[in-house]
């Protein structure tokens, strides 16, 4: 193989297609059982970052933008303006996107591997020389000149060396189950303002009878008549990477969301013939493990909306800290403006053939809040696979891959820089 790319989530489809559309013969490793990890298996429906919020300027091209309109094309997506002030995001049917991801990785020509867990990693000399893979054949060895994490976690580069944090000041953002449930009143329910909602769920605490641990979750219309998504449940003091403890928040964001059906049917209108149709098959993991690459994005650096040389991706999108308290903290990038999410902070320190891209980058814990974002996740899939080709044709370690070459071939293949 010349690129492997493990994680199939919104980074790592894109890493994918745009490396094998580079000529190379890719592979595509998942541990599900489809492509997507939080925009599908995990419920999430809306992508946001596209447009900056306010002033609505397109901001994402390239591969993800594709995406967005193979949806549309499908009539399987709708613009929708955000319950926090967070702009326009496009929603769309989670089905479809496993289907439009999976048609345009196999249309790329990367090979796609489902089922399969990345496990253990061999590296020599700063090079990861194989990443074995674990699956009903039992443990498989991989080998390629280029690795792409797109795990998420960051588990390929946790395994082979890099250096990476968890958390800086702030603890790890918080795990939500989403949920979808069927045969709602949408006209009745949504004349109950998101405020009216989180007034009502206040009061439902306060009266004993109801355990809610966020009070200003949100839900939303989705393209099938009648059925509606809901970001609601808010698993604190979680880290994902242990198992354990991820398995204990599936249970948990289980439990929740059962509460938060019953408050919906009993307190809400619109709700009252309602039911539960679907959770997370994956429980919403926000923050894991952030790799700390060549340069550390900063929250400073988001919100003035810095520019930088080797930029690869812009982002215009607000942090958004979901704490372990019942609110979440929001904080804009100034004048409406976006910056730039900078090569470096994919490349890791120490390891010479791997680059990370999506929520695992190389960013502080505020700065990942709105770098998160799944255009973004994309953009930063599609940089990451473009420069795995570049320092294949030039013979060169990641690190010394020419950004003003890579800047150029992203902007050929219509990304905004
Ligand atoms: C609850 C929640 C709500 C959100 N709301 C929004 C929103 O409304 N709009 C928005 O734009 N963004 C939102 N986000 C953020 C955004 O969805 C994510 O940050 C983004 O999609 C992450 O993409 P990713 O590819 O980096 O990681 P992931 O989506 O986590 O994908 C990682 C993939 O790798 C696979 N994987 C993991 N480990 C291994 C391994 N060892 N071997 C093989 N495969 C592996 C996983 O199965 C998964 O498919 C939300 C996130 C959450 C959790």
């Amino acid at each position: 193989m010349d690129i492997v790319v493990l994680g199939g989530g919104a980074a790592g489809v894109c890493a994918a297609i745009s490396a094998a559309r580079g000529g190379r013969k890719v592979l595509l490793v998942e541990s599900q059982g489809c492509l997507g990890g939080s925009r599908t298996a995990t419920g999430v429906d809306t992508f946001y970052g596209f447009y900056t919020p306010k002033r609505q300027e397109r901001i994402v091209g390239g591969i993800p933008w594709e995406i967005a309109g193979q949806l549309t094309h499908a009539n399987a997506a709708f613009e929708r303006t955000n319950t926090y002030g967070a702009g326009t995001g496009i929603t769309y049917d989670v089905e479809m996107l496993k289907v439009v991801y999976e048609q345009a990785v196999l249309a790329s020509g990367a090979e796609l591997l489902y089922h399969t867990y990345a496990s253990e990693v061999h590296v020599s000399e700063g090079l990861i020389t194989g990443v074995l893979l674990a699956n009903k054949q039992g443990l498989t060895e991989v080998s390629a000149n280029v690795y792409i994490d797109a795990t998420g976690d960051g588990d390929i580069a946790a395994r082979s060396g890099a250096p990476f944090e968890k958390s800086d000041t702030n603890e790890l953002q918080s795990l939500s189950t989403i949920f979808f449930m069927a045969n709602v009143d949408t006209a009745a329910a949504k004349l109950v303002s998101h405020q009216k909602l989180a007034a009502k769920m206040k009061e439902a605490n306060r009266s004993g009878q109801f355990v809610l641990p966020r009070e200003e979750g949100s839900w939303h219309i989705t393209p099938n008549p009648g059925v509606i998504q809901a970001n609601m449940v808010r698993v604190s003091g979680v880290d994902a990477t242990d198992p354990y403890a991820l398995t204990l928040a599936e249970v948990e964001g289980r439990s929740q969301t059962r509460e938060y059906v019953r408050f919906l049917k009993e307190c809400v209108s619109g709700f009252e013939q309602a039911f539960l149709v679907g959770t997370s098959h994956h429980i919403g993991v926000r923050e894991t493990r952030r790799i700390i690459g060549e340069y550390r994005l900063t929250e400073e650096d988001v919100v003035e909306g810095r520019k930088f040389g080797d930029g690869i991706a812009c982002c215009g999108a607000p942090v958004e800290d979901h704490g372990s308290g019942k609110d979440t903290r929001w904080v804009y990038v100034s004048d409406d403006g976006y910056y730039h999410i900078p090569y470096r902070a994919l490349v890791p320190q120490k390891v010479n053939n791997l680059l990370v891209a999506g929520r695992c980058l190389s960013a502080t814990h505020g700065a990942q809040a709105s770098a998160r974002n799944s255009a973004q996740c994309m953009a930063m899939g599609q940089a990451a696979g473009v420069a795995a080709v570049v320092s294949l044709e030039q013979n060169v370690q990641v690190r010394s891959v020419s950004t003003g070459l890579l800047r150029e071939r992203l902007r050929s293949q219509d990304v905004i820089l």
